[in-house]
């Protein structure tokens, strides 16, 4: 028998919603509310449909046949997000590639990377980033005392500092970075931003910036795009989503932007292209999303598709705010929840965030997602998303309110 990618066996299970899936399966109230949910509810924007529509037409003659595409998706979807996504910023649709998600490709980067990078992500974290670094071995063992891996630097992200995890102590190369941030729905200014894109710059590091939630930020001075800081693009990489835009969980397509002014070295200190390293790799290993799904992504830049997609973002930010006000009242301290769908609630009275979890569930009714499964620093924590719908949203919090705390 063949030997196995050995890495794997250091994957902690991906415990987190299994178990949050078997405690509500066992609960015995009828009609629990659900503000756990990472997915979108609301329909594609109708302008979406009609586009989607339209290609399926396409595809119905031969002259309009499209087969595959170019790998790294058609030049149209490119340059309109180009053109809307990166206005007066450095950024040129040949550093596009479209995928069919931000999950694949943040997951899937660290291949260009070598496997003796040090890696730094922030804590709490989406889990991605921690396991596809597992299984490249950069990992180091898993401590289950400090429920942490021994090689990989935490960025401890809390109410102390606000969220704004400070920079590395120890020397790193890669830095995963989320903003607006899943699970804490919290955000960095702009100067912020620029310390890390200036500390990556001093030290040759890259900074893989995940901006999925980008559509819903709302406040003046929050960069959307890490290529708003002068100099980035010699050191980001920066992962976008038609996911929690415009509702494409299920449909699927994505985009990451590698600059061609980011650069490694190999072993004999000869410069190398990143964006030259992911177009290969691209074009090796995927065959291009869907005709259809791209048009249907196009459909996102007319000015029908930007409008409904706000109405949409609109929709879930104004759940939020429910949720904050509502949390508010009965003085749970929250966070997050302005520039995000997400709202990270600090538990009350130092409660864990298992147990505020079995009390929100058996007293009020109400699932969320205990901080402690993102992290060891999200102990203490809790997350509520702003996906249901609204109806329900208000019921949720009308529970909450209800409850003896
Ligand atoms: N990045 C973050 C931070 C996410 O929370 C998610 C989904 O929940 C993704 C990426 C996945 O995006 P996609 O649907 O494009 O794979």
């Amino acid at each position: 028998m063949i030997l196995v990618n050995e890495n794997y066996q250091r994957l902690q299970g991906s415990y987190l919603f299994s178990e949050i899936g078997k405690r509500i399966a066992a609960h015995k109230g009828e009609g629990v509310i659900k503000l756990g949910i990472g997915d979108v509810t609301r329909p594609l924007p109708p302008a979406v449909i009609d586009a989607m529509h339209s290609a399926v037409d396409d595809m119905s003659s031969a002259q309009g046949l499209h087969g595959y595409g170019p790998e790294q998706g058609y030049a149209w979807l490119r340059e309109a997000i180009a053109d809307n996504d990166y206005a007066n910023m450095s950024i040129g649709a040949d550093e596009i590639f479209v995928s069919d998600g931000a999950k694949c490709d943040t997951g899937n980067i660290g291949e260009l990377f070598s496997g003796t990078c040090k890696v730094a992500v922030q804590d709490p974290v989406y889990p991605v980033y921690v396991d596809t670094n597992v299984m490249a071995g950069r990992s180091g063992e898993y401590d289950s005392d400090a429920k942490a891996y021994t090689d990989i630097t935490y960025l401890p992200c809390t109410a102390e500092n606000n969220f704004k995890p400070a920079l590395p102590s120890t020397p790193v190369d890669l830095i995963y970075l989320c903003y607006p941030n899943n699970p804490t729905g919290t955000v960095l200014t702009k100067d912020e931003l620029k310390t890390w894109v200036n500390y990556a710059k001093k030290n040759g590091a890259i900074i893989l910036f995940d901006a999925a939630y980008e559509a819903f930020i709302r406040e003046d001075d929050i960069p959307r795009s890490i290529y708003e800081i002068d100099g980035a693009d010699e050191v980001a990489i920066e992962f976008r989503s038609f996911s929690k835009t415009a509702g494409f969980t299920g449909t699927r397509c994505a985009y990451t932007v590698v600059p061609k002014a980011l650069y490694g070295v190999d072993s004999s200190g000869a410069k190398q292209s990143i964006r030259d390293m992911w177009n290969r790799r691209h074009c090796t290993k995927f065959n291009g999303v869907p005709y259809i799904t791209q048009k249907g992504a196009l459909a996102c830049y007319s000015e029908q598709g930007k409008e409904q997609i706000k109405e949409t973002i609109d929709y879930y930010l104004n759940n939020a705010k429910i949720i904050t006000s509502g949390l508010k009242k009965i003085g749970i301290e929250c966070f997050g929840g302005v520039n995000s769908p997400y709202v990270w609630l600090k538990t009350p009275d130092g409660m864990g965030s298992w147990e505020f979890f079995d009390k929100l569930l058996n007293e009020a009714n109400v699932a969320g997602t205990p901080g402690a499964g993102f992290g060891s620093s999200g102990e203490g924590y809790f997350r509520l998303t702003a996906f249901n719908t609204e109806e329900n949203t208000i019921k949720a919090v009308e529970r909450l309110s209800a409850l003896t705390l």
